[in-house]
């Protein structure tokens, strides 16, 4: 009796509801999806924080692909080497010689790193130009100089608009108030889109880890649980692309290292140089002056002897190895401090501790994380050290491009490690 009525009362909810369609061969495969391919900074992440115990998404990742302790370009900043990754020449050629600058064709102007004026990025084609012009659709969740319409011309009192240029399909404007998960999740939305307007190339970028190594030193606690936190990111985007079903080749890499510094280890500018005697660009892991008028022979005087902790170089007798000094946003003089030492306007005037990167880019604590992994990569390899210029090669590698003419990097150390 019961049953009769359980049988009935399905039959009349079973009228109600739409019968399924039935189920086809195609509605029931799952998509197959190409590889896409995620460069992913981790910005100031130095390869043995993986040896600290937090890190088993990227530990895993560097276990089963390709990884190596990278050489930054010279000098070991954020911008420059951001751009030289992204377009395989070092910052003399790619036209980002520090993360600041001045250009005599802009006279009175000053590259920051809010800048976005191609003017500034033009020296340099990036990848994300080179796949779209290529018909790859690329998307960059932030990366130095993406947000730029490179190419173009920024019109003069226009809030920023820009006539011409190129700019990844998707892209966005920095800014560090977005968290993490906000830019996992933006990079897997991408992924989420119907194949025709879903991205080939993406970029992801990180800031955390820098900015606790600048502010801790890079021993610190506080750094080693932003390491962790940036791999907790890493096991989300992982995630995510399983969820999706999305195989893809990620290339994982820091722009540099990190030097524990301190207030025992500064070089007082006001006491070597007058300000009446030249311009301080940018002082920090190394200083460049540019004289005032006049005053060349008074600040090659001051500067251009021997000093404890501290070299200083005319920017035409810079040591070959740094590649750097040819550019004309190179300023006249450069004074590079010894590992770990600060050159500062003033002595401080109270202890601090911390981290700071631009030094010799060859010092080992200066050497970048690098992880290969994907259907393109072979697996559980670690390369001998080389130098970041040759990630943009094996980007176009990876991505299909034909390899580009006249740039300082090569692919030739991932020819072993790389599946054609
Ligand atoms: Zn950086």
């Amino acid at each position: 009796m019961r049953n009769s009525i359980l049988a009935a009362l399905f039959l009349t909810l079973a009228g109600c509801v739409a019968t399924p369609p039935p189920r086809t061969v195609a509605s029931a495969a799952v998509e197959t999806r190409a590889p896409v391919t995620i460069l992913v900074s981790i910005d100031g992440f130095r390869p043995d924080y993986l040896d600290r115990g937090v890190t088993p998404n990227l530990s895993a990742l560097a276990a089963g692909g390709v990884s190596a302790a990278m050489r930054p370009s010279f000098p070991s900043k954020t911008f420059p080497n951001h751009w030289a990754i992204v377009t395989g020449l070092r910052p003399d050629r790619n036209g980002i010689v520090g993360n600041t600058m001045e250009d005599v064709r802009r006279p009175g102007e000053t590259f920051t790193m809010a800048t976005d004026d191609p003017f500034w990025w033009g020296e340099a084609e990036p990848i994300w130009v080179a796949a779209e012009k290529a018909g790859i659709r690329s998307a960059t969740m932030f990366w130095p100089g993406a947000n730029v319409a490179w190419g173009g011309t920024l019109k003069p009192h226009s809030y920023g608009a820009v006539d011409g240029g190129t700019r990844p399909e998707d892209w966005q404007q920095f800014n560090q108030a977005v968290t993490g998960e906000q830019r996992v999740n933006a990079v897997l939305d991408w992924l989420r889109r119907p194949e025709a307007i879903r991205p080939k190339f993406l970029t992801l970028y990180f800031d955390t880890v820098d900015s606790a190594g600048h502010g801790f030193g890079p021993a610190a606690p506080e750094t080693t649980k932003a390491v962790g936190e940036v791999d907790a990111l890493i096991g989300m985007l992982r995630r995510g692309l399983a969820d999706l079903g999305q195989p893809a080749n990620l290339v994982i890499v820091a722009d540099h290292g990190m030097a524990p510094t301190s207030s025992e280890r500064t070089i007082a500018l006001d006491r070597i140089v007058k300000p009446t005697d030249a311009r301080v660009i940018e002082s920090g892991p190394y200083a460049s002056f540019v004289p005032l008028p006049g005053r060349e022979t008074a600040l090659d005087t001051a500067l251009l002897r021997p000093w404890p902790h501290m070299q200083c170089w005319r920017k035409s007798q810079i040591p070959a190895r740094f590649h750097y000094g040819r550019n004309d946003r190179v300023p006249p003089i450069l004074c590079l401090a010894a590992d770990g030492w600060s050159i500062v306007k003033t002595a401080p005037d109270k202890p601090f501790v911390g981290g700071n990167h631009g030094y010799d880019n060859d010092q080992p604590d200066m050497r970048a994380l690098f992880i290969a992994n994907g259907p393109a990569f072979a697996k559980g390899r670690k390369l001998a050290t080389f130098d970041n210029v040759d990630v943009a090669p094996l980007l176009r590698d990876v991505l299909g491009l034909p390899a580009a003419q006249g740039i300082d990097g090569t692919d030739a150390p991932f020819r072993e490690v790389i599946k054609p």
